[in-house]
């Protein structure tokens, strides 16, 4: 391993910039080089760098008591956290259990529908359905139900086999057809996995509202969801939402599923929850499923150690009134017309571009060897790598999201900044990206 660091950074002999500080949608390096932060880090901070309100409720409740655990105390922050959470969630998603990670939320959401059914007695409905190209996080329970092949690859052995139907990936469907005359077959073959696995067998259907990590912000088509909840609900299977990347306005709305109209039963929340100034998530169940358990043994059998932290509950409550007090989560949406129709021109430009896609400020580009018959690059060539390296070089950062299924999906990258962008600064950053993809297109010549 190169220099003398210790800490263990994602790839081994890499060098990485030592960030300074950030301020709003840049983040500067100690060499004093600005950063275009085009994808809120991991499309986390939702309302940019340096906000003093939130930097305010923090000092706050330090001042009042940083820990307590969920076993001996609740805390005001959590409790006014939960209850504003209640009121942004549809329907009667209102109860909340604390965690600290995407990855802990949608395995507790993931627990938690097994335990309605057991408390129910119906103990055999312990499989989780998902599907191929998601990717709900990096712990095994997560990673079970994840179909992000390449982070599944090397832990297979360990692994129940969730994932069991495709994705809605217009742009490459699985089924070599078209919306609408497809009648949607990839929501249909939730029925025949459901079949196929017997519904006795099946605690929950889980889903990214719109493909993030695996694939670049693919977004299914109209009703495709109403379709998901109609045949979760006649075959008696909680359907979760996993919100971790699309929740909390990032894609225009409150919620990533809202764009459906459906209620889940569970969603899972992190990310942008507290937008990154603090580790916090969220697994929020329905009133009904709390019912069951309530009414049974009483408890939801998880639980961390930092579960419910004051510190976060208050720095997470002051991010979702900072959203609501300067309305973005509707700036978010029309920022994200601007980008998405900036992206849009760039595509005309550039060859290497095959489609882009998203919803508000989750964007996504998927790059391509020949647009007409939408080749992918070979893997070894690294173009996703690649682009977001150059766009690094030229001070914009990007996200990458490649990895779904080998030799069936393209390079992806999502671009998401933070809801705070200006219309200049959106400008900015696809006047770098142009620049970036002109760079790359010379290189892969
Ligand atoms: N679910 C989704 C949809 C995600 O995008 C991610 C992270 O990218 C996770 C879960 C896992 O979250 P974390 O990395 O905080 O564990």
């Amino acid at each position: 391993m190169k220099g003398k660091s210790h800490v263990i950074k994602p790839l081994l002999d890499k060098e990485y910039p030592t960030v300074s500080h950030g301020r709003g949608v840049y983040l500067y390096d100690i060499e004093g080089k600005a950063y275009l932060d085009g994808c809120s880090g991991a499309v986390t901070t939702n309302i940019g760098h340096g906000v003093q309100s939130v930097i305010d409720a923090m000092n706050e409740q330090a001042k009042k008591v940083s820990f307590t655990y969920r076993s001996q105390f609740t805390s005001e922050a959590a409790e006014a956290l939960a209850t504003k959470l209640a009121s942004w969630t549809p329907g009667d998603l209102d109860y909340v259990f604390f965690v600290n990670s995407g990855s802990e939320a949608t395995e507790t959401a993931m627990k938690i529908a097994i335990q309605y059914w057991q408390e129910q007695g119906r103990i055999s409905k312990n499989k989780i359905l998902s599907r191929w190209m998601s990717y709900h996080g990096i712990t095994l329970g997560a990673l079970s139900m994840s179909g992000h092949i390449l982070r599944r690859k090397r832990f297979i052995p360990l692994l129940e086999e969730f994932p069991s139907i495709e994705p809605p990936y217009c742009y490459r469907c699985p089924f070599n057809s078209t919306y609408p005359s497809c009648d949607l077959l990839c929501a249909n073959q939730l029925e025949q996995a459901i079949h196929r696995i017997g519904a006795d067998n099946i605690a929950a259907f889980i889903a990214e509202p719109i493909i993030g990590a695996s694939a670049g912000a693919v977004t299914p088509p109209p009703y495709y969801y109403q379709r998901i909840k109609e045949i979760c609900e006649r075959h008696d299977i909680l359907f979760i939402a996993d919100e971790v990347m699309t929740g909390n306005g990032r894609t225009g709305k409150p919620f990533g599923i809202d764009h459906w109209d459906v209620v889940p039963d569970l969603m899972a929340l992190g990310k942008g929850m507290a937008a990154g100034y603090t580790p916090m998530a969220a697994a929020i169940a329905s009133k009904r499923i709390i019912d069951v358990i309530a009414a049974g043994s009483q408890s939801i059998m998880s639980g961390h150690t930092f579960s419910a932290n004051p510190q976060s509950a208050a720095v997470s409550l002051a991010v979702m009134q900072y959203i609501e007090d300067n309305q973005l989560i509707a700036k978010s949406e029309e920022r994200g017309l601007q980008l998405l129709s900036g992206l849009q021109t760039l595509m005309q430009k550039h060859d290497i571009i095959g489609d882009v896609r998203g919803k508000g400020l989750l964007c996504g580009i998927e790059f391509v060897k020949n647009r007409t018959t939408k080749e992918t690059f070979p893997l070894g060539l690294g173009v996703t790598e690649r682009a977001i390296e150059k766009a690094k070089n030229n001070g914009l950062l990007i996200y990458n999201a490649s990895g779904g299924i080998d030799g069936q999906a393209g390079d992806s990258v999502i671009v998401a900044p933070p809801f705070v962008i200006s219309e200049e600064e959106i400008n900015e950053l696809l006047f770098i990206l142009d620049q970036s993809i002109g760079e790359l297109t010379l290189e892969l010549e």
